[in-house]
């Protein structure tokens, strides 16, 4: 078969493999760049785990970054969380509102599931502000009988009605991206965080289904009505902002934070705009990421600014290969965001 030369050169160079970890393209794009230093209204981060930071540091950044309050949801047990209570306590005051996780461990040693409740009750004594219950719940924890625990586990109820009767919310993380249910591969668009992490997946058929851990999800939305959910990361629904929008609707006792959902909000810009703009008083601003200027100045970009293409704020290993785009939200959608609608959350008791 007769070659041509160049059609020879162009398949050899098509053979050259870059590992993809090497490849760290940079944007030939020149288009408007805005960096906000300044949000238009006063923040209440909603979404932050600090229990082992300098709270004096993480006040300079809230100050730098016109944060007035930050919830830190603490993710210590026992004699550590005592410590961290203590900790909060002595925290500059009116900055920070604690919340305290669901530990489901007494369920594992056969302890009666009055003991949640009565947990909780003894923490807001103390100073706690809220309850998260994390996405051990449904993926991991299990009983004493060796069973995976659900979230709509009936020995749960009483603390969600706890929750209510005492008068403070609970935050929900079912769940997690969809890709984390898929097997981590060539097709999976979160690979390189997944490979970096991967404890993080969830496929196959030793974990439900992302679909059935919502379904537990919403049956507690259902029973609790009295209950103020809070679903942490756009309630595990931000690659679907139409399913989202039906949670809404249907559940009138739950709202979601955006935390470490950059990435999926502003690559779908005109969809997540219309989100916005149609549950302005619904959604709360988090970061669920370490406290830095730079970060905050990226999820203000994306709100507040109509920028093209630029990075997203990200833990280390990153979310996945793709940029973002600013929504350019109006400023009165800006104002219930970035704090009004937390201050509903944020009782005094
Ligand atoms: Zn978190």
């Amino acid at each position: 078969m007769p070659t041509d030369p160049f059609l020879e050169m162009v398949a050899k160079k098509a053979q050259v493999k870059l590992p993809l970890g090497e490849f760290d393209p940079v944007s030939c794009l020149r288009v408007p760049e805005h960096e906000i230093t300044w949000p238009a209204a006063p923040v209440i981060d909603m979404h932050c785990h600090v229990d082992g930071l300098d709270l004096e540091a993480v006040v300079k950044v809230m100050d730098a970054c016109r944060i007035e309050h930050m919830v830190n949801i603490s993710l210590a047990k026992g004699g550590e969380l005592d410590a961290i209570m203590r900790k909060f306590a002595a925290a500059p005051a009116g900055r920070f509102t604690l919340f305290v996780l669901l530990d489901p461990a007494p369920l594992a040693r056969n302890q009666p599931a009055g003991r949640l409740a009565e947990e909780l009750e003894r923490r807001v004594e103390q100073g706690a502000r809220g309850l998260k219950v994390w996405k051990d719940v449904g993926l991991t924890a299990r009983d004493s009988a060796g069973q995976l625990l659900r979230l709509d586990d009936e020995r749960f109820a009483a603390v969600f009605e706890k929750a209510a009767e005492i008068g403070i919310p609970v935050m929900l993380h079912t769940a997690d991206p969809a890709a984390f249910f898929q097997p981590i591969d060539a097709r999976n668009e979160r690979y390189e965080e997944l490979a970096a992490h991967p404890d993080w997946g969830f496929h196959g058929a030793a974990f439900p289904s992302k679909a059935a851990l919502l379904e537990q999800r919403d049956r507690v939305l259902a029973n609790h009505p009295r209950t103020a959910f809070l679903g942490a990361h756009v309630g595990s629904m931000e690659e679907d902002l139409e399913k989202a929008s039906h949670t809404l609707e249907r559940f009138p006792n739950f709202s979601v934070d955006i935390s470490a959902r950059a990435a999926e909000l502003g690559r779908q810009p005109r969809t997540a705009r219309g989100f916005f703009l149609r549950y302005p008083e619904r959604i709360l601003f988090g970061s669920d990421l370490i406290p830095e200027i730079s970060m905050y100045r990226l999820y203000y970009r994306m709100l507040e600014t109509a920028d093209e293409y630029f990075p997203y704020p990200t833990h280390e290993s990153g979310q996945g290969r793709w940029r973002i785009y600013g929504l350019e939200l109006p400023v009165e959608t800006l104002r219930k965001v970035y704090s009004e609608n937390a201050q509903k959350f944020l009782v005094k008791i």
